[in-house]
């Protein structure tokens, strides 16, 4: 079964194409997109107020997740598609409303005490957290991966999917792109370490929200100080924006180091490897950022 351009237009007026392919080409609704796609769409179809006649359990949503049933994916966009037709227009008015942003509640800052605890005391605590409504949401915490003596941290916006499904951060394409970045700074990934903004997945691949980062970044921080590492690289203008207190755009945020109070390390930012799949005209701009790293890098000796 094939996904016309009426159709997609028809989930377009939803708002649904940007979920389907946060990290993939637009529009077109292959057969790897359709199998990344499924769990996505069946979250789409658990959302509250949505009306959808068919919610998916979680036991066939891990069914689509399969990567032999790129079928099972289509079927999952075609029953959507049906589903939003025979949706009364009130309906769609209320899964509208249900999927703008909802009022920012405000960030419960962590009060345990996370100085002076370790790797294993911190990932153990990140994984029971309940400071912000992501808790009751993830299959499990992405706490980080790595060398934990690096000199260089990598840190992402928020685990996606196929993070989530394999505990860690930069999987995939983005993991892909991002390696062939480490190379042209001569550096394996073996001697980095890699963790993201928010230890739990975001429905939808979300950007962060403020209320989010606000609880998450202790944890971040407490990541800093254990790794100490000479310098942190922040990918993505929220994850730089959040992490560093600012509100400049990416533009204005790279090509400088900056610091954070309380924290020994310098942080530079450039963009998320995940906007550069989809932006690929920005790969002149980040290869002068990788150049700048490196500098920076080699000062540090
Ligand atoms: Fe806790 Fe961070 Fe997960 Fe929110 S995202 S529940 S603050 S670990």
């Amino acid at each position: 079964m094939a996904v016309n351009q009426q159709q997609l237009d028809y989930l377009g007026a939803m708002g649904i194409p940007v979920w389907i392919s946060r990290d993939l080409p637009m529009p077109e609704l292959s057969g790897l997109t359709s199998v990344l796609a499924a769990p996505v769409i069946a979250e789409i179809m658990t959302l509250p107020n949505t009306g959808f006649s068919k919610p998916v359990s979680p036991a066939s949503t891990q069914a689509l997740d399969q990567s032999s049933m790129p079928k099972k994916g289509l079927q999952a966009a075609g029953s959507l598609i049906r589903d939003l037709q025979q949706t009364p227009n009130k309906q769609i008015a209320a899964l509208a409303a249900s999927l703008d942003e909802p009022p920012q509640s405000k960030p419960i800052i962590i009060t345990k005490d996370l100085d002076g605890i370790g790797w294993m005391e911190l990932e153990s605590t990140v994984s029971q957290c309940t400071a912000c409504d992501l808790h009751d949401k993830r299959q499990q915490t992405v706490f980080g991966k790595g060398n934990q003596q690096a000199s260089l941290m990598i840190v992402g916006d928020i685990p996606r999917l196929l993070d989530e499904q394999r505990k860690q951060p930069f999987s995939g394409e983005a993991g892909e792109l991002l390696g062939r970045m480490l190379s042209q700074l001569e550096l394996s990934a073996d001697a980095v370490y890699f963790t993201n903004l928010l230890k739990c997945r975001p429905p939808l691949d979300n950007p962060p929200q403020a209320n989010q980062a606000g609880s998450c970044l202790s944890y971040l921080k407490q990541q800093i100080k254990l790794l100490n590492p000479h310098l942190v690289l922040l990918m993505g203008r929220s994850t730089a924006q959040q992490v560093l207190g600012k509100s400049e755009s990416m533009a204005q945020l790279r090509q400088n180091q900056h610091q954070i109070t309380g924290l020994e390390t310098d942080f530079i930012t450039t963009y998320h490897p995940s906007y550069l799949l989809r932006q690929p005209r920005l790969k002149a701009l980040v290869w002068q950022d990788l150049q700048f790293i490196k500098q920076a890098l080699n000062n540090h000796g």
